[in-house]
């Protein structure tokens, strides 16, 4: 192969391309050839460059309104010459950063695993066989096939196409997709209009072609514009900015207060040097430093329990949307149901068959319906298998006893049923080589081949759903295959009988054309189609979806099913999964079903109606599912919706939380999405939205237990000045508590497993502020007992000849222990920590050990008291804190059982 300088590959005959190349359009490069490349070219991926680099994004942390604060506070007293406050304030500062910097750094390298482990997949032609590789292990030469919904995963020079279109916005900024050729074109023209270059990273939308790779990784055209892939993702989502928003507004509020407690103390006449230092201290005092590391890591933790749950998030804000989520819109195949077709019933030329056998191993018997001791065997039965098997993609495996299919189940199915009867795949494709095809597209709801007959006529296989196939067609089969007219009435009549029973039920025709069809397009085959017959499958309802079902109906969720099947199919698994069970006090209610048709003629309020009152919704064309959110929406719902094929884009991108499937969905859907299900199940959605409200409690948790002492601290400084009397708390000593407390405690609380009764309350609406009035009251209440407290044993030890250094001591411990003993409080919301179960969170019972630890040293230790003015105590003094902690404790607890002891779901507000 000569050197692969780049080309004007777009000039050149696609065939020269390919000898350039060394590679053969028909069996693409050989496996030996593949691996020599791989060796020369590196793998196709770009080498990820940081967005931002280590030191900005440290220095990034410093950028809080709170921190400029401190920072001011440090700079004064360095310039007052006060060392040893200047150095406990720098060093907070500095070790804000670090838990900052690595909480991020940590949470921003879950995420970006998390989306590497969704690489992208690639088809190819090698050594003869389409295979699918990762899409990293292409090489220049391989033959690589698009479809529709897939990721161009390198820069190809096309040599075939049908209708393809591709999305190349990525690169050129240009929304409407681009019709693609594979003819040569002039070598001037620019990159844009390069139609017969297919761009990696640009998004399959219509059609299908093939094309041999020209570039990979960094060569490639996105890779030369950006070397940027997996931009990590920015940490922000509605909470982060309220909290954000917040602060900001506690910023004014702490600063009017310094200021006055400034003015008073100073008007007082009292040095000011010493009042600014009682202003620094409020300040630093009020600030909860630790807030925004704690949401990031909660933030994180939930993530990461997310994707244990085989639920993987793309977007940030979707862990905490999830959490408020009042309507699921699934897909019925593959996320309720099982996607495990089997054939159970065939009607052809006229007569029923029934197929015994479960699952995808070929074992089991035709038999004719009405005399079922005799294998079913008619000329119209086997052309109606031939055509399951001959208008298919897919492929069924065998790997030790154990049958599966690679590609669509649907179709997988029809080749088992086929086999059931002998048919054998590789002999029957041989006899019938297909010549053309028309991939199956929801739009159309069918599928077509055009093959070579055995006496070199050429035939049209086409299947698909009933309607669209029946429409299509003017006569039919008898048992003996020969033309008869036929009913489209019955045949209507037998599919809705089918359908109720649940069954999956497809059409199958055929067209005749003549000797020398070359390939078939959709206006080919509109009408005068012959009826060959029907083929009923069964996809049982996941087991675990109907109880998933009935846990959101219960957390207050209804869950509506979106499907392209038919109404009666879909009514019929809609029953057997319970959809119907949500909010049965409606007397009398049944299940209403509508369809796509019906929907589309239907606007404004007739529509919010129809979306509100069904529960099933069939033969949605995927611009309907679009309406159905925007209609949800338009109603203060939140809505999360499923979604595998390109057309679904858009409306994943609409909903709240837009949810792909890992294994059956298309790389388009995917990247709309803003979760990704790794298993395609219905009851991940249900752990997710679980998780999403876990995660929402556990950052309620952290901001109950930490504002009362901000507040406290504020307090008793304000208190102090204004009162003319000594500070109860120094400003250092304020910052040691605060860090060492929001560290060793209030982050713990970020591991609290979910509360039981999670799901059994109603969703969180997302526009009630977080600051709800049960939990500003319970601000206020242990905000004034640790201002109360402090300041009573500060007094009381002064009284009785203690120094000032141990009067602090006390306060400071107060407030430790004080928080401490809330910390349990704190564990939920609403329940005792013994009814949630005093060992369930161990991390919390390790950080209050070391807490401790590190409060005797705070007491005892001469490094310590020298740097924090602390002093000793006696155990008179220990008593009294730990009573008055335990009655912070105590009290919290008659507040928490007298506003609560009704409510057994944990939720607060
Ligand atoms: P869903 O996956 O929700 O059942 P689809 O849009 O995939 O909806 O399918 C709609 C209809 O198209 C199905 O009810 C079936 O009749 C038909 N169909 C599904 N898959 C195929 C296929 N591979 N080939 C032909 N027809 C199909
Ligand atoms: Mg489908």
């Amino acid at each position: 192969m000569q050197t692969l300088l780049r080309k004007h590959w777009h000039s050149m005959p696609s065939q020269e391309v390919g000898s350039l190349l060394d590679s053969s359009f028909e069996k693409g490069l050989t496996s030996k050839e593949t691996a020599d490349r791989q060796e020369r070219f590196g793998p196709n991926a770009l080498t990820a460059r940081e967005e931002v680099g280590p030191v900005k994004r440290f220095l990034l942390q410093c950028h809080q309104p709170l921190v400029y604060i401190l920072l001011i506070a440090g700079i004064t007293t360095l310039l007052l010459q006060e060392w040893v406050d200047a150095i406990v304030i720098f060093s907070v500062v500095l070790v804000n950063a670090c838990i900052g910097f690595i909480q991020e750094s940590k949470a921003l390298k879950a995420i970006d695993a998390l989306s590497r482990t969704m690489s992208s997949e690639a088809t190819v032609i090698r050594d003869g066989v389409k295979k699918v590789i990762p899409a990293s292990e292409l090489v220049p030469g391989d033959i690589v096939v698009l479809i529709s919904g897939s990721k161009v995963p390198a820069d190809l020079r096309l040599f075939h196409n049908r209708e393809l279109q591709i999305d190349e916005s990525m690169l050129t900024g240009e929304s409407l997709p681009v019709e693609k050729t594979s003819d040569t074109i002039d070598q001037d023209i620019v990159l844009a209009d390069r139609k017969n270059l297919a761009f990696s990273s640009t998004l399959v939308t219509f059609g299908t072609g093939k094309g041999v790779v020209v570039a990979t990784g960094n060569d490639t055209e996105i890779g030369r514009i950006s070397q940027l892939i997996n931009a990590a993702e920015v940490l922000e989502t509605p909470l982060t900015r309220k909290i954000a928003q917040f602060s900001h507004t506690l910023v004014y509020i702490i600063l009017g207060m310094a200021l006055l407690t400034f003015l008073v103390g100073a008007l007082r006449g009292q040095p000011w040097i010493e009042m600014f230092m009682a202003a620094v201290a409020l300040s630093v005092g009020a600030i909860p430093e630790g807030l925004p590391a704690a949401v990031t890591i909660t933030l994180a933790i939930g993530v990461t329990r997310m994707s244990k749950r085989n639920a993987i998030i793309r977007k940030l804000p979707a862990v905490e949307t999830l959490g408020s989520t009042t309507i699921i819109c699934s897909d019925k195949t593959g996320t309720l149901t099982q996607n495990q077709m089997t054939v159970q019933e065939i009607y052809a030329g006229g007569t029923h068959f029934t197929v015994s056998g479960i699952g995808y191993q070929p074992e089991g018997h035709i038999r004719h319906a009405e005399k079922p001791e005799e294998d079913g065997r008619s000329p119209a039965l086997d052309e109606i298998l031939r055509a399951g098997l001959l208008c298919n993609d897919s492929n069924l495996l065998c790997e030790e006893d154990v049958w599966s299919v690679e590609g669509d189940p649907t179709e997988g199915a029809l080749l088992v049923s086929a086999k059931k009867a002998g048919q054998e795949m590789d002999k029957t494709v041989k006899e019938f080589p297909r010549i053309d095809s028309i991939p199956f597209e929801s739009e159309y709801q069918y599928m077509a081949t055009l093959h070579k007959t055995p006496s070199n006529e050429c035939v049209v296989y086409v299947k698909g759903s009933a309607e669209s196939i029946l429409s299509r067609c003017n006569q039919s089969v008898n048992p003996l295959g020969e033309i008869s007219s036929f009913d489209k009435e019955k045949i209507h009549a037998l599919v809705e009988q089918l359908a109720a029973k649940g069954l999956r039920v497809l059409a199958f025709a055929r067209l005749e054309m003549g000797s020398d069809a070359r390939s078939i397009t959709h206006d080919d085959i509109t009408r005068n189609l012959t009826f060959l017959g029907l083929q009923a499958m069964i996809d049982p309802p996941r087991p675990e979806a109907v109880t998933s079902v009935r846990n959101c109906h219960a957390a207050g969720i209804d869950v509506k099913m979106i499907t392209g099947d038919h109404i009666g199919t879909a009514k019929a698994i809609a029953e057997q999964i319970g959809l119907d069970q949500f909010g049965v006090h409606q007397e009398g209610q049944i299940l209403s079903a509508i369809q796509g048709k019906d929907l589309a003629s239907l606007d404004g309020e007739e529509l919010i109606q129809a979306v509100k009152n069904n529960s099933v919704f069939a033969r949605v064309a995927p611009e309907q599912k679009l309406r159905i959110v925007e209609a949800l929406q338009s109603q203060g719902h939140v809505v999360a919706m499923t979604g595998d094929g390109v057309n679904d884009a858009p409306a994943l991108r609409r909903a709240d939380i837009g949810i792909a499937m890992g294994i059956t969905g298309t790389e388009v859907s995917r990247e709309a999405a803003d979760m990704v299900l790794t298993d395609d199940n219905f009851s991940s959605i249900e752990s997710a939205v679980e998780e999403g409200r876990g995660v929402f409690d556990n950052l309620i948790k952290f901001i109950v237990w930490t504002l009362p002492t901000n507040l406290g601290e504020g307090l008793v400084i304000m208190a102090a000045i204004f009162a003319g009397v000594a500070l109860p708390i120094l400003p250092v000593q304020i910052l040691w508590i605060n860090m060492s407390t929001a560290v060793l405690l209030g982050l713990m609380l970020a591991f609290e497993p979910k509360e039981s009764g999670i799901m059994q309350r109603q969703p969180r609406d997302p526009k009630v502020s977080i600051l709800t009035k049960p939990v500003v009251m319970r601000v206020l209440l242990v905000g004034f007992l640790l201002l109360f407290g402090s300041f009573a044993l500060f007094k009381m030890v002064l009284q009785q000849g203690g120094s000032l250094e141990v009067a602090r001591t006390v306060s400071v411990n107060v407030f430790v222990f004080g928080e401490m003993f809330y910390l349990f409080n704190c564990r939920s919301l609403t329940r005792s920590m013994f009814a949630i179960g005093l060992f369930s969170n161990l991390w919390l019972i390790g950080g209050v050990l070391t807490m401790a630890l590190l409060q005797v040293l705070y007491v005892y230790a001469p490094f310590m008291n020298k740097m924090f003015q602390s002093a000793p105590l006696g155990l008179k003094e220990w008593a009294w804190i730990l009573a008055f902690s335990f009655m912070i404790y105590t009290i919290v607890g008659i507040e928490k059982w007298i506003r609560f002891s009704s409510n057994k779901i944990g939720k607060m507000s």
